[in-house]
């Protein structure tokens, strides 16, 4: 038993009646300050379960050190609503807005401040197919404008003890990044801009228990790797399978259309035919790698999917 300092449990009103519940634990010495998140996505269970299972253990137990905030449900109207989305998806164009309108607009008022006071970033996920457990990281360091970053040891470091092998990370090209615009901007890509650290954990398929067991393995690994419990830090993962993500495809016209129904992680061979423009135009692949996060009802305008090349595991870092 560790004792804490204080509790603070957060609980604000949002649209529809619902509120944005968080809570936060301090450890009685200074240290790292994570928080973890789940529901971005309100038909994506497993980060929900598995903080409210690791949670009622820190009400008995305590933390070692530093702070960890808990948000099980960050998207209440998703959540409510049993989709992906409430008005709109909370993972892109994240930001505070003084005139919020759509529901996320006011989560993002509470929820990006709150991610603000953090160091550290465990967002989970779950994804609609049956996929290998993966890890999504942040760029290499740069001193570039669009997504300056410093810390991708840290990252990779904490990445690599979330108990996966498969990682991704979002090192797009300049004009790639360009091309996504606003709508790039998610929960990790606001951490780090913030000058924290955050990682994308997409536990497995919504509806498999393990999913949730994913995310519980992590939530533990993260708070011994950081020091907030007296855990040893765990074995860092050695078999590495690495992705880089290297260009987004967007949807240009609504009768643009995809080669075939792509789901993450289709290999992809140079010069495939990927999708086809309403002009008839083809998009064909430019290095084998895969396909990732396909969207094939996009708007006009908005990002369609993403291809990325496989790297080298010792790469990684
Ligand atoms: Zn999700």
């Amino acid at each position: 038993v560790y004792g804490y300092r204080h509790v603070v449990y957060t609980r604000q009103a949002l649209p529809h009646g619902l509120h944005f519940e968080a809570v936060t634990y301090d450890g009685p010495h200074v240290g790292a300050r994570l928080i973890v998140v789940g529901g971005v996505h309100g038909n994506e269970r497993c980060g929900t379960s598995a903080i409210h299972r690791v949670t009622a253990e820190i009400e008995r137990h305590g933390i070692a050190r530093g702070s960890v905030t808990f948000v099980a449900v960050a998207n209440p109207l998703a959540r409510a609503k049993g989709t992906r989305a409430g008005d709109r998806n909370l993972n892109r164009s994240l930001g505070t807005r003084s005139s919020p309108t759509a529901f996320e607009d006011h989560v993002a008022n509470h929820l990006c401040p709150l991610l603000a006071r953090h160091d550290v970033l465990l967002d989970l996920h779950s994804a609609r197919s049956v996929t290998t457990p993966f890890a999504m990281v942040g760029p290499m360091n740069n001193e570039g404008t669009l997504e300056p970053f410093a810390r991708a040891a840290e990252e990779r470091a904490l990445a690599r003890r979330l108990g996966v092998g498969r990682f991704v990370d979002g090192w797009l090209s300049t004009y790639a990044r360009a091309a996504e615009r606003e709508s790039g901007i998610g929960t990790t890509e606001y951490m780090r801009a913030q000058g924290g650290i955050a990682i994308t954990l997409e536990c497995g398929q919504h509806d498999d228990p393990e999913a949730a067991e994913v995310a519980y393995r992590a939530i533990l690994a993260s708070l011994a790797h950081l020091g907030l419990t007296a855990e040893p830090s765990p074995p860092q993962t050695s078999e590495i399978e690495y992705l880089g993500l290297y260009d987004v495809v967007v949807r240009e016209h609504e009768d643009d259309t995809l080669a075939r129904t792509w789901c993450s992680f289709d290999p992809i061979t140079k010069d495939d035919l990927l999708a086809t423009r309403s002009d008839g135009a083809r998009v064909v692949a430019e290095e084998d790698g895969v396909v990732l996060f396909p969207d094939p009802a996009a708007p006009a305008g908005s990002p369609w999917f993403y291809v990325a090349r496989t790297m080298p595991g010792e790469l990684f870092g």
